[in-house]
């Protein structure tokens, strides 16, 4: 087996930014980019134009970002593995970690395995249709695109982060509808007064997104009332998914604590998890934030933590 220094999980913004400060630090990590768990890269991998990561002032591809976070991990001294991780066992020292091909033994272990954003499966919203064409799951990533100025939106979601995406929608949009298809909403009372008091914004209660049209990009949306069973179609330059994330945690299950939710539970303000030499970095840890600078923010904390406490147990000079 194989025996390293530091091991990272994920190939992210998070992993990436983790191993670009570890292998600067002569740590010369491995890292488990992924191959069925995902796009090697991440998430970003699947959108198009990032118009908010610093130092971009015209925007940067998603695939062409995280291809020089990879090619910049790369040129210190990373060891890249293209292979998931499938289990690993903790709860002794040094810990295993084993990927589909690939068996390693390491002092130190960063997980930056990310998460997924649930999407719902609706005639016009995959991939090859008007996926990122005007259908989405961030709206802080590309509510201020063009394409949504002076626009009606519609977000389909009942909770406290469709609510607050529907808030944010209303600086761009002409007008923004929530699609719910109960009567109440999941989100907390005062999401839900801030909701109903705007002006901008109207819920669509009882409903359903039924299926997505356009051309190049989305023009309308067909609303089905769950009641009534009445079909509506709408104008729209854009379907905004707000259902939910699924941290990519379950191999971690039993290894060290997660929330009810799946995330990573971290000491706040730091990249500890429940296991000493462990660290937790980026979306897999992070529900509230899920930002591309912050995973890479919480990478870079999590392979100063990890160079600390390698050294602090002589593991490292
Ligand atoms: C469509 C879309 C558009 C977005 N646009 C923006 C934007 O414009 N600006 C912005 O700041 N943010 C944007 N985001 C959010 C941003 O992509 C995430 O916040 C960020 O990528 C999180 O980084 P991460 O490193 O934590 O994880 P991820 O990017 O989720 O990467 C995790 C990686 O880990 C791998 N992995 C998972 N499980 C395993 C395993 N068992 N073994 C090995 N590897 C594994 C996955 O394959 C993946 O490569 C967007 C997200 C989406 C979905």
């Amino acid at each position: 087996m194989k025996k390293t220094k530091l091991v990272i999980i994920g190939s992210g913004p998070a992993g990436f930014t983790a191993a670009i400060y570890a292998a600067r630090a002569n740590i010369a990590p491995f890292l488990y980019e992924g191959f069925f768990s995902g796009p090697a890269g991440g998430q970003l991998m699947t959108t198009t134009d990032v118009e908010n990561y610093p130092g971009f002032p015209d925007g940067v591809s998603g695939p062409v970002l995280m291809d020089s976070f990879r090619k910049q991990a790369l040129r210190f001294g990373t060891t890249i593995f293209s292979e998931d991780v499938e289990s690993v066992d903790f709860t002794r020292h040094p810990f295993k970690i084993h990927g589909k091909q690939t068996a390693v033994e390491a002092d130190c272990v960063i997980i930056a395995t990310g998460a997924t954003a649930k999407r719902l499966e609706i005639p016009g919203t995959g991939e090859g249709e008007f996926w990122q064409k005007g259908v989405t799951a961030c709206a802080v990533c590309d509510g201020a695109m063009p394409i949504f100025r002076n626009q009606p939106l519609f977000v389909v979601g009942g909770g406290d982060s469709a609510v607050e995406e529907a808030l944010f929608l209303t600086k761009f949009g002409s007008r923004v509808y929530i699609v719910h298809r109960r009567d109440k909403l999941r989100a907390s009372k005062i999401m839900q007064q801030r909701a109903m008091n705007h002006p901008k914004l109207e819920i669509l209660w009882d409903s359903v997104v039924e299926r997505v049209d356009g051309d190049r990009i989305v023009r309308s949306v067909t609303i089905r009332n769950l009641k009534s069973d009445q079909l509506t179609q709408r104008d729209a330059a854009g379907l905004f998914f707000a259902v939910g994330h699924t941290p990519n945690t379950d191999f971690l299950r039993g290894q060290i604590d997660l929330h009810d939710n799946g995330y990573i539970k971290v000491e706040p303000g730091t990249s500890r998890t429940s296991r000493e030499l462990i660290f937790a970095a980026g979306d897999a840890q992070d529900h509230v934030y899920r930002q591309a600078i912050t995973a890479a923010g919480s990478g870079c904390m999590a392979a100063l933590e990890a160079e600390r406490e390698l050294s602090a147990r002589g593991y490292i000079e």
